[in-house]
């Protein structure tokens, strides 16, 4: 696998293979590899001829300058686990390769942009996303490109970018890869601390929990957020948002009455994680409904809780919801 830093050269690179007529893959990251990414890699090895991967730490995304500081870097150990994964080209710019002096454009996605981690971040988190990512499309132009439904919007607002700008690109969102015991993999659990990591897993817990409330016939989404914020804050974790949302618009649900994405966010220690889950309305039927939490009670207990996820062995857990 060869790292390639400038345009010119990915573009060179690129040129006999899509002359040939090979399919070309791309896998956009942020570095400190981990198993989530690497099932984007594989991904793309089994559909595309040819998988690049870009490796870019994009500071127009990042809404603290500590945030953007802190972030691992670790582009050698990177190298050796995407060439491992299948992919053939590694694309590692600098930052003025990207953004070279005099700069000015970017894009913006509105609507869909603006909510959960829109709201949250401000808008130029994902006016960053969403300029890097069209920047890194029009430099590689692939076939199709990869991305994590860990970032559950991200790939909707990609989706929408894609199909406003009329980009010939296929959006591949591959499944949320878990570790053993449920944490959503990302770069960034690699700065909790022990104590941290074990806060960290309330997010999913919650999710959980509300999945498990849902499944035994409850819909009403009030309900359904405050048994997770009970489980959040019982843990010290206070969200940024707990959101049940429609999948495809991100705008508000109050019922869960159709497949629905259920999205967190949260502060643990300094470390801001994310997660989500989508959930499926069970019944109709209201004697299914069970009993909420008043607002002294803590939330029903299942009799499995805190379970493991279902599939939950010594491997990395990889979910299977996975749209195309
Ligand atoms: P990042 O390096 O965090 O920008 O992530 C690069 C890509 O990997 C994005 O499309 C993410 O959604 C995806 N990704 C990150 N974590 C996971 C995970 N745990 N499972 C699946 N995909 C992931």
């Amino acid at each position: 696998m060869k790292t390639l830093r400038t345009v010119q050269d990915l573009r060179a690179a690129l040129a006999p293979d899509r002359r040939a007529g090979l399919t070309i893959g791309l896998v956009p990251t942020m570095g400190a590899l981990h198993e989530g990414h690497l099932s984007l890699i594989e991904r793309a090895r089994e559909q595309c001829d040819r998988v690049v991967v870009s490796l870019f730490v994009n500071p127009a995304q990042f809404n603290e300058r500590s945030d953007l500081e802190r972030y691992p870097r670790q582009e050698a150990h990177d190298a050796r686990l995407a060439a491992e994964a299948g992919a053939d080209l590694l694309f590692a710019p600098s930052v003025e390769e990207v953004y070279p002096p005099g700069f000015a454009t970017s894009v913006e996605v509105l609507g869909v942009s603006e909510r959960l981690e829109g709201a949250a971040r401000g808008a130029e988190h994902f006016r960053g996303v969403c300029t890097v990512v069209t920047k890194l499309l029009c430099m590689t132009l692939p076939d199709a490109a990869y991305f994590g439904q860990k970032d559950a919007q991200q790939v909707v607002v990609i989706r929408r970018l894609v199909r406003d700008l009329n980009l010939p690109v296929r959006v591949e969102a591959c499944p949320t890869v878990r570790e053993p015991d449920g944490l959503a993999m990302s770069s960034r659990n690699a700065l909790l601390e022990e104590r941290e990591r074990e806060q960290a897993l309330a997010l999913y817990w919650a999710l959980r929990s509300i999945e498990d409330y849902a499944a035994r016939g409850e819909r009403r989404a009030a309900r359904l957020l405050e048994a997770g914020h009970q489980r959040l804050t019982a843990r010290g974790v206070h969200p940024e948002y707990l959101e049940l949302v429609e999948p495809d618009t991100l705008e508000r649900l109050e019922w869960l009455d159709r497949p629905a994405l259920l999205a967190v966010a949260a502060n643990v220690g300094a470390t801001r994680l994310i997660d989500n889950l989508i959930l499926a309305p069970v019944s109709e039927s209201p004697e299914h409904l069970v009993p909420a939490p008043t607002r002294n009670e803590t939330a029903p207990e299942f009799a499995s809780y805190p379970t493991p996820h279902p599939n939950a062995s010594a491997t990395p857990i990889k979910e299977t919801t996975c749209s195309a």
